[in-house]
């Protein structure tokens, strides 16, 4: 192994990528290199990025471009692993010559070996030697849990990733071609990440997946998600196991069940939903009707009274006209979703949507997508309002971003980074604890609490 050199990691994307960069963390450090804060601090810089839609796109490679500048210092090493590696190698290795190592999607294991390996050589008559790129053209790595991890952010909670990849083929989605096919862990080396992180503190499991209810249908004993989380719910420590990007068609009663009655199962679904007109879910190809989502609302708040539900929409789609949208519209306004996304859809090349005629212009796009997240903005603060007055269990993060004289928490209808949060006032409690509050005030998507509960 050579000396010890300082590492700088950024890390975006989605939670499935921190993961990877977590994984990335142990496993430079496990190899006797120092993590450092600063890019400018560093002798390697590596970029975990994402590729999802266009904005993910820009947003990663103004960050290379942005990390690049510090090789005119200290940094003698620039590493791109994640999606856009996996999609644009070829691309990014003639476009960005200050890249040194280029690792796809499930070749980021290799990252303590890339670390060792020596910059690479210019070949006769050039003066810039083109990136190493190692990229698996059908990612395969799904870690377990002996992989080394350092973890990013507190202690009290963690993403625990049960599968990679996906086998369906939602026509605007990029997915599958990024992180490959579906595989997935066992439950045995699942209990076993989650049973080493409960006792080392963390109260607040959330499980991800590219579709987490099609869990274990690649493993020959077929395990379920309902048997995952009778598996997991018992364990010592763990408070919250929370739900992450489940399918609308494949909530079996087993699973539902599993929600209702497993105590320590988050009464928290987050289910991306797409649409609601038949004709647009199926010229998304999502493989089910209007009626299957109708059909788990009702399902879901019938067996788990209070379940918050999260979703996702797309506006924007080829093909959507304005009966859809507003068929969209009336489904919110009757839904009455908890948390909702709304994203203008944006052409991926490589995707059966980037094909399809009857494409409605970005503009009309985003209008739909702020449309729909007004009308949501309304439906929230009016369920927050309806909790003023009602004592909560609170998951304290630590101090506000706003001001240090708030705490900001979460209950179990508030999932991490994504959704609101709880601003505690009238007291202190360290970062992790689990604290009862008495609901104040209500904003569009937070809530204030008062730590004296008399
Ligand atoms: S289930 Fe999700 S990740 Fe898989 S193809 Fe559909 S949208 Fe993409």
């Amino acid at each position: 192994m050579t000396a010890s050199q300082n590492i700088y990691f950024v890390s975006l994307g989605c939670p499935k990528n921190q993961v990877d960069t977590e994984i990335m963390l142990g496993q430079v450090t496990d190899a006797g290199h120092a993590l450092v804060d600063a890019p400018e601090d560093a002798d390697v810089i590596v970029v975990n990025t994402c590729a999802f839609i266009d904005s993910a796109k820009a947003e990663s490679v103004n960050t290379i471009l942005e990390m690049a500048e510090f090789k005119k210092g200290r940094a003698g090493k620039l590493v791109v692993t994640g999606c856009l590696a996996q999609r644009y190698a070829d691309e990014i290795a003639k476009e960005i010559p200050e890249i040194d190592h280029i690792l796809g999607s499930s070749d980021f294991p290799s990252i303590a070996k890339t670390l060792d390996a020596p910059a690479p050589k210019p070949t006769r008559g050039k003066k810039k030697a083109l990136p190493v790129v190692q990229v698996t053209e059908a990612p395969a790595y799904i870690y377990d849990h002996d992989a080394p991890r350092v973890r990013i952010g507190g202690r009290h909670t963690a993403y625990v990733k049960i599968a990679e990849g996906c086998d369906r083929p939602c026509a605007f989605c990029i997915i599958p071609k990024l992180r490959g096919a579906q595989r997935s862990r066992s439950i045995d080396d699942i209990a076993a990440e989650v049973t080493a992180l409960a006792a080392a503190g963390t109260k607040e499991i959330c499980l991800i997946a590219q579709d987490l209810t099609r869990y274990g249908w690649d493993l020959a004993d077929r395990p379920t998600l309902a048997q995952l989380l009778h598996r997991l719910a018992p364990i010592p420590g763990v408070h919250w196991i929370r739900l992450h990007y489940t399918f609308p068609s494949a909530f079996t009663d087993e699973l539902i069940d599993a929600i209702a009655t497993l105590p320590t199962v988050a009464k928290y679904v987050d289910v991306p939903l797409q649409h609601i007109d038949d004709g647009m879910l199926k010229l998304m190809r999502r493989g089910h009707s209007s009626r299957v989502t109708y059909e788990l609302i009702e399902r879901l708040r019938a067996k788990v009274p209070g379940i918050v539900i999260r979703s996702t929409f797309i506006s924007g789609h080829p093909g959507e006209t304005d009966a859809m949208h507003a068929a969209l519209r009336d489904f919110l306004t009757e839904a009455q979703l908890d948390r909702v996304g709304v994203f203008p859809y944006s052409i991926e090349p490589g995707t059966v949507s980037g094909m399809l005629p009857n494409r409605v212009p970005a503009k009309v796009a985003d209008a739909r997508a702020a449309e729909l997240m007004e009308l949501q903005r309304g439906i929230s603060r009016a369920k927050l309002e309806a909790m003023v007055g009602r004592e909560l269990e609170v998951l304290v993060d630590g101090l506000s971003e706003e001001t240090d004289l708030l705490l900001e928490g979460r209950y179990f209808g508030q999932a991490p980074g994504i959704d609101g949060v709880v601003y505690l006032a009238d007291g202190t409690a360290p970062i992790g604890a689990l604290v009862r509050a008495r609901v104040t005030q209500a904003a569009d998507h937070d809530l204030a609490a008062s730590l004296e509960l008399a």
